[in-house]
């Protein structure tokens, strides 16, 4: 017997509807007994979203000590900086679990989450290793030691990124664009790559997030990948120079990004409202060049990165939302593209996080979401919620359907925003 069997489901890239049977919380051949049967009536089913790039510790900070009143990159930096200073163990924690159960309402059951480092006492580093052990098992959490401020240019910055790594930080972060020097942005590098292959762990480095298109770092991401034998373990993300740099060197760049096996993660929604602003017209839209890469053969996903903070004082955590700003700056609107574009916010990331077992196949978790719509095209276009998110074969999250009506010609009529 079943424990749960799911009636008529869309999975996505299945044609035609079909049902799905857990047992122990896993996929399972169908039977017709079950404990618990739940009909879908045709929804799409995907497996969980994962988000690749997150800074939970900064979320819902947004005005505090002040507002950043530009919008600018820098003034968000200037303004945490300052709020980083009134950090307690007991404030991180209490905000990343308030966005943590928002991003699983919104079906996302992996999350990577940079933690800035630039802090003597690293106590968002060891509020986030408490939250990780805390939220096992309901949404898996990967930490990346970030420095915010610079590994040369932060005082004490290798001694930090090194203690947050003996802490449990799973990932190797970093910033280069933002070292002093060209020199100290390759080192830094060198750095984060060197701790990493020590302690065994992956690299996600923040590189060339900046309009400067002789910010170019991802080049040395790449060699350094090469040179350690580092091919899938690596991600760089933002890149948004990229799209700023002539067409020959960003040919052999991606060239080289696609022979590392580098991941790559775009992140629209803060790169949209961070990027661009030295210009006074036609002003860039701050973007990496992701159709470029895909050609490539990249794998390329898409993150939130921030909620609320800072840099970005809108976002609830929903993955489906900055993938639907991104079909906007990157031009991602063909049919094809389109189809295609859940990939980035749930097997892309997957494979860049390194996940074992992701995806709805018998014999995996049973770890599923189940969307208000009927199709991928649907679920964007809407921002639909997410009916049901299933977690090992039990339902964690519940968003009952909405019901809209309008009253046309005085006869009170269903509306569903779908074509008929
Ligand atoms: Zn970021």
């Amino acid at each position: 017997m079943l424990d749960l069997l799911v009636r008529n489901a869309q999975v996505r890239g299945t044609a035609g509807l079909t049902d799905l049977g857990v047992r122990d919380g896993l996929f399972v051949p169908i039977e017709q007994d079950a404990r618990e049967t739940i009909d879908v009536a045709g929804r799409l089913v995907t497996p969980p979203l994962v988000e690749p790039h997150i800074h939970l510790d900064a979320v819902l900070t947004v005005g505090q000590p002040r507002p950043n009143v530009s919008g600018s990159l820098f003034e968000g930096i200037a303004v945490w900086s300052e709020r980083v200073k009134d950090l307690t163990v007991e404030d991180v924690k209490t905000r990343v679990r308030q966005v943590l159960r928002w991003q699983l309402a919104n079906g996302v059951q992996h999350v990577r989450s940079h933690v800035d480092i630039c802090d003597p006492s690293l106590t968002a580093v060891r509020a986030l290793v408490e939250v990780r052990e805390e939220a096992r098992g309901q949404v898996d959490l990967q930490l990346v030691a970030f420095p915010q401020l610079g590994i040369l240019s932060f005082d004490g910055g290798r001694e930090l990124m090194r203690e947050a790594v003996e802490l449990g930080a799973d990932v190797v972060g970093g910033i280069p664009h933002y070292e002093l020097t060209r020199e100290d942005g390759v080192e830094s590098v060198q750095f984060s790559f060197a701790l990493a292959e020590e302690f065994g762990l992956r690299v996600d480095i923040h590189c060339d997030e900046t309009d400067d298109d002789h910010s170019r770092f991802v080049e040395v991401m790449a060699a350094e990948t090469i040179r350690r034998n580092m091919s899938g373990r690596v991600t760089a993300s933002h890149t948004t120079a990229m799209h700023s740099y002539n067409a020959a060197y960003a040919y052999r760049l991606v060239n080289n990004i696609k022979r590392a096996g580098l991941h790559m993660v775009t992140n629209p929604l803060d790169n949209a409202v961070l990027q661009g602003r030295f210009d006074t017209g036609p002003i860039r839209r701050g973007h990496t060049r992701v159709k470029q890469l895909q050609e490539a053969g990249v794998n390329v996903c898409i993150g939130h990165d921030s909620v609320m903070d800072p840099w970005y004082p809108l976002g609830f955590g929903d993955p489906v939302q900055a993938a639907f700003v991104f079909v906007h700056l990157g031009h991602y609107s063909g049919d094809d593209e389109l189809r295609r574009l859940l990939d980035m916010v749930t097997v892309n990331p997957a494979l860049a996080l390194g996940l074992p077992n992701y995806g709805i196949a018998e014999g995996n978790p049973a770890d599923f979401v189940v969307f208000d719509a009927p199709t991928d095209v649907d679920a964007i276009r809407l921002g639909s919620r997410r009916h049901l998110v299933v977690r090992a074969g039990r339902v964690v999250a519940r968003t009952e359907p909405a019901q809209t009506t309008v009253t046309w010609d005085g006869d009170e009529q269903p509306v569903t925003f779908l074509r008929g």
